[in-house]
């Protein structure tokens, strides 16, 4: 296929005559109908991977790398003179996630296609996603990011579904996107949505009448839900999704011949967070009305779900109150309270009942009850899992709990935000690193070849350049390209600890206004959105924002220290900021962060860690040793037992060590009061001083220290430049392939291996 022909049928003009717009277009016609030749023939079982979020990203680029087309197209472009970034900047980024457990789902996707294996994706088609941030008055304000086009990736589908609330049927719809797997067979996103949806509804930024379901129930991924009408509403759509989804999974199964006994041998469902829990109740729900008895409902449905845990922060364990699904799914309640009934029987402790004696349900609970897998994300994170939080029941289920440790496509992150990165690669090592990420390690015999380190340097210059460029042009920001970029991008939240980034910040601040100057300048790139109604979160933006402002205006600092809050942190502004990144900041409070994979995406790109023993910055650490990475602060043993212990005292901190006093006292002192809003910053200051709940103090001077070594050994370029690529060639552990490998030997079992074994994809 080409695109000239594509352009002549659609358009009847050349590529050269076309708009940027009108050259979108074709090739999304152009792209569907290949993808569409390598769809897979079905085998008899498949993986549905059902979640909430799916953070795609663009898709234009991806899938014309997939499809071993991009340079043939990229070139057939310039000599029309097009240039296929323009032509990328067209497309609208979908905003179906809101972090890393909805990159993960992505790609997730993107490896099972790679490995050719027989699975799809099931969520939600939300018209505005999550949020579009914009900055104002050194605030974060929403506004509704649409990104539904008359023409997109989006296939509408025939196939309908009614779903049953309470005193309404609404009829689902389901869209498909394709799945280009890398040189490989064609999978599908299964989207499902509504036809009544109103994107008119919504008002002053992302308000809306949040009790109007059949108008509002595919508009935003997570709803405030900071009031009743909120949390309610995420139950609709829970529901919405898990009832589409399990309707569907039992058509294709009994279209296959399945009885319905046999489903596992058909099915397996990922359940992606806890998000999709009511896929169990639904299923054995649905079996039950085709004629199967409760008892065998619940052994099948349990035999063929499998759960992903995602956090231990009991706050994010969703505990819906009974009340909830009494009003929006009065039909699963029955069914919970028999799941509750036989684990009550069957076990006499309450810290592992469905419903508690608050009348709330614990969703984790019902998916480890009734799945029979259940995985953490990183190794230090499962072995948490098993001996604290969820202890109870690991002692019930010892034989359930694994590990899968998280990983990243290298298409989107290496092959498309890095081209020449990984053009170099391939002309040091060949290009089987692209298939069997573990080649590249063979990068190690360059360790000492100083044409090889200096070309990295060389690279890792053009992407700060160019990243200069883009914020420039993106955010009208200005940086210089000969600082170090120190770069924090992740959602915001206390536990990843932008708060002590931004102390170290203000330290280095006074340091310089002191006289103090570090010999190279630095740059601190933040990115985060911070959920709407989280006002500690709220504050830390502001803070930070506040700190750009009043930093980069001091002529007597700015020079050294610059701070940069990029607007609207997405898969697109990531793809820009990673590959440009010298020292990867990783400092969540030990024990607090699952895995990570933005870590993973920085190692692969050449930048050095600095981050905490936490999450899979333990495996990193073991990968490329102390010598590269620089880790700081307290063990997640040592935090577990402070916070078991209940006696850290954030006052003491601060009243006893000047650089903490002086850092937090900045925060309401006359610079930044000057340029902020004393509300937000007086809240952040007394909640540091009052409790630091993710206790960044105990950790502020180790994290000074490292991150001081960390900027004197990047003076030494050749030294630093040995760490970036010892980096590299240990970062095959993290490709999505090896984990999405793990996930089929040990939990889904689907057939394929022939085909798994000719890309020789190693399991550890
Ligand atoms: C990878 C990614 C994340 C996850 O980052 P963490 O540092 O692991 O929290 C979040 N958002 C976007 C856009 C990403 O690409």
């Amino acid at each position: 296929m080409n695109l000239q022909n594509v352009l002549n049928s659609k358009y009847d003009k050349s590529i050269a005559d076309c708009s940027n717009e009108e050259i979108y277009y074709g090739l999304l016609d152009m792209v569907k109908a290949m993808a569409k030749d390598k769809e897979k023939i079905d085998g008899k079982k498949k993986v549905y991977y059902i979640s909430a979020e799916f953070l795609i990203g663009k898709l234009l680029s991806n899938n014309l790398i997939n499809l071993g087309i991009y340079d043939q197209v990229k070139d057939e472009l310039a000599k029309n003179g097009k240039d296929i970034c323009a032509v990328e900047d067209v497309e609208p980024e979908p905003s179906l996630g809101n972090g890393g457990l909805g990159r993960l789902a992505a790609c997730f996707l993107d490896s099972i296609a790679t490995l050719g294996l027989n699975g799809d994706g099931i969520g939600i088609n939300y018209h505005y996603g999550l949020f579009k941030q914009k900055f104002v008055d050194n605030l974060q304000t929403e506004e509704p990011n649409g990104w539904i086009e008359e023409q997109s990736w989006l296939t509408k589908t025939d196939k309908t579904y009614t779903v049953s609330f309470r005193g309404l049927n609404i009829t689902s719809r389901m869209y498909d996107i394709d799945v280009t797997g890398y040189d490989s067979t064609t999978n599908k996103l299964h989207l499902f949505d509504i036809e009544t949806v109103d994107e008119s509804i919504v008002e002053n930024g992302i308000d809306f009448d949040k009790t109007d379901i059949e108008k509002n129930l595919t508009l935003f991924l997570y709803p405030d839900d900071s009031d009743d009408a909120g949390r309610l509403l995420r139950v609709y759509q829970q529901y919405f999704m898990v009832s589409s989804g399990a309707q569907l999974i039992l058509d294709e199964c009994t279209a296959k011949g399945c009885d319905l006994y046999d489903l596992p041998d058909y099915a397996v469902i990922q359940i992606n967070d806890t998000h999709p829990t009511m896929v169990i109740p639904e299923l054995i729900r649905l079996l039950c009305e085709r004629g199967i008895e409760m008892d065998d409902a619940i052994d099948i449905v349990s035999r063929t779900c499998a759960y992903t845990n995602h956090t231990i922060l009991a706050e994010a364990l969703e505990k819906w109150p009974i009340d909830y699904l009494k009003k929006a799914v009065p039909q699963l309640v029955p069914i919970i309270e028999i799941l509750d009934d036989r684990v009550r029987r069957k076990y006499d402790n309450e810290k592992v009942a469905i419903i508690d004696r608050d009348d709330r349900v614990h969703m984790a609970h019902i998916c480890i009850h009734h799945s029979f897998s259940v995985n953490g994300v990183a190794s230090l994170h499962t072995d948490i899992l098993k001996e604290n939080e969820l202890n109870n029941f690991y002692e019930i289920y010892p034989e359930k709990f694994n590990n899968k440790t998280n990983g990243i496509t290298f298409r989107r992150w290496l092959l498309h935000c890095n081209p020449e990165l990984a053009e170099f690669i391939s002309s040091l090592i060949g290009d089987g690193y692209k298939k069997n990420a573990d080649e590249l390690q063979k990068l190690a015999e360059f360790v000492n070849d100083e044409k090889v380190l200096n070309e990295l340097l060389r690279i890792k210059q053009n992407r700060k350049n160019e990243l200069r460029d883009y914020l420039r042009k993106t955010q009208g920001l200005e940086i210089n390209p000969e600082s170090i970029y120190d770069i924090q991008i992740k959602r915001l939240h206390e536990y990843k600890r932008q708060q002590l980034n931004a102390l170290y910040i203000i330290h280095k601040y006074l340091e310089i206004k002191a006289g103090k100057k570090p010999s190279t300048p630095i740059t601190a790139i933040f990115g985060a959105k911070a959920a709407p109604a989280y006002i500690i979160a709220q504050d830390i933006i502001h803070l930070i924002l506040c700190l750009q402002q009043v930093i980069n205006n001091d002529p007597e600092v700015s020079p050294y220290l610059k701070v940069i809050m990029v607007e609207n942190y997405n898969v697109t502004n990531a793809e820009h900021l990673i590959p440009a990144c010298d020292i990867s900041e990783q400092i969540s409070l030990a024990s607090k962060e699952a895995s990570g994979t933005g870590n993973m995406k920085f190692m692969l790109n050449g930048a050095v860690t600095l981050g905490t023993e936490d999450g899979a910055n333990v495996e990193i650490h073991e990968l490329v040793g102390d010598d590269n990475i620089y880790i700081f602060g307290d063990s997640s043993e040592t935090v577990v037992k402070r916070y078991a212990a209940g006696n850290y005292n954030a006052s003491s901190y601060y009243e006893n060590d000047e650089d903490i006093k002086a850092a937090v006292d900045f925060i309401t002192g006359e610079k930044l009061m000057a340029v902020g809003s004393e509300e937000h910053l007086t809240r952040l200051q007394k909640e540091l001083i009052g409790k630091d709940w993710f206790m960044t103090f105990p950790d502020f001077h180790d994290y000074l220290q490292k991150k001081e070594q960390a900027f004197k050994d990047y003076e030494n370029r050749l030294e630093w430049a040995k760490k970036m690529l010892i980096n590299i060639s240990k970062v095959g552990y993290f490709s999505s392939d090896r984990t999405i490998a793990e996930y089929n030997k040990d939990i889904w079992h689907l057939e394929c291996w022939e085909y798994m074994n000719s890309r020789k994809i190693f399991l550890s």
